[in-house]
């Protein structure tokens, strides 16, 4: 299906406005007196459309996994909305949570440390299962061997514990057991970066298979643009908190319009040399969200910064049809 059908059939999930801010009182840790705000996510609003990747990309720090686990209430919103079904699944309860959580999944970069070291495989794969009761229990035996093959691995997984498996295959653990309960949306936080380059490929053509398979959207946390490209439909970029830029893969890439977004690409391999952009190199490390540069955030390291970044903070412009980027550049004054 391409894009534009899949945006016109409306959005299946909505992040709207979405916050998370730490609030240091000052009374701990060796700074102790320190006092102000870690703004790892702020004001985030994306959109994700049945069966498409939405791509998140940015540095080490820039809040993409704070964002993934605050859209699924793994770690309690500050402000903002998550529209899922018609409803904002941030204002309800644990229980009234639960039918959501089976539809919304998450993978994590390692699940070694989220899989139960005296559990054998079945017994992993089948939790899920029990505590959505899906299934009896002969049934969930079958539907997790099932399912085990879907992932690539052997029925005899079942019986093996998880440090019986290599990396690539504990994170083919990892996509089962989101797999297993059959949802709708899955966040992939980092799925890839902790195995090496010849597995990585083999775990993205997995995924490319299972979403075409059961109809998947996928919200995929990488660092790696790279990897990024390879696998979205579309790309939001993150810089301290705030998406920056966002638009389809290709036109992110080919015209990219973020003087960071530009940066970033620039340090990226390309094969073909005419396509090789000069490097930007930034100036400084990037800042720590705690009590964030004022105006766009951006402005300490943007070689482009003009007065009114120091204070004014941009407002998003649609640039170009889904193509949109917040930056003072872009605005019409
Ligand atoms: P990324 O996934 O892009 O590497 P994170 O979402 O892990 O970024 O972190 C975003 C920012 O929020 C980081 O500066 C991190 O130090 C900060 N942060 C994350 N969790 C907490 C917390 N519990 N308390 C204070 N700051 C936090």
């Amino acid at each position: 299906m391409l894009l534009d059908d899949r945006q016109s059939t409306g959005s299946l999930l909505e992040v709207q406005g979405l916050k998370k801010y730490y609030f240091m009182n000052g009374s701990f840790g060796k700074l102790g007196g320190v006092k102000g705000t870690v703004k790892a996510v702020n004001e985030v609003s994306l959109s994700l459309y049945q069966n498409e990747t939405y791509g998140l990309v940015g540095e080490s720090g820039c809040g993409k996994s704070t964002l993934g686990r605050t859209i699924l209430k793994l770690i309690e919103p500050t402000e903002g909305k998550v529209i899922y079904n018609g409803e904002d699944i941030l204002q309800l309860n644990r229980h009234e949570l639960r039918p959501y959580r089976k539809e919304l999944q998450m993978v994590f970069q390692d699940p070694y440390t989220s899989l139960n070291p005296r559990k054998r495989i079945g017994q992993i794969l089948e939790e899920p299962l029990a505590i959505h009761t899906i299934g009896e229990r002969k049934e969930r035996t079958d539907m997790v061997m099932d399912i085990l093959r879907k992932v690539g691995l052997q029925v005899d997984h079942y019986y093996r514990y998880p440090h019986e498996l290599s990396g690539g295959q504990r994170q083919r653990i990892g996509i089962a057991r989101a797999l297993v309960v059959n949802p709708k949306v899955i966040i992939l936080d980092e799925p890839v970066s902790a195995l090496d380059v010849s597995i990585q490929s083999q775990i993205i053509n997995l995924l490319e298979e299972i979403q075409a398979e059961f109809n998947l959207s996928y919200l995929f946390i990488a660092h790696d643009m790279s990897v990024v490209r390879h696998i979205s439909d579309r790309i939001g970029v993150m810089y301290l908190g705030n998406l920056v830029e966002e638009g389809p893969n290709d036109l992110l890439f080919e015209e990219p319009l973020h003087p960071y977004t530009k940066a970033l690409l620039s340090a990226v391999p390309v094969a073909n040399p005419k396509l090789k952009r000069e490097r930007i190199i930034l100036n400084g490390e990037i800042p720590s969200p705690f009590n964030p540069p004022s105006g766009c955030t951006f402005h300490t390291r943007c070689p482009f910064a003009m007065d009114k970044c120091k204070t004014e903070i941009p407002v998003k412009v649609e640039v170009s049809s889904k193509h949109f980027v917040s930056c003072h550049l872009y605005e019409s004054s």
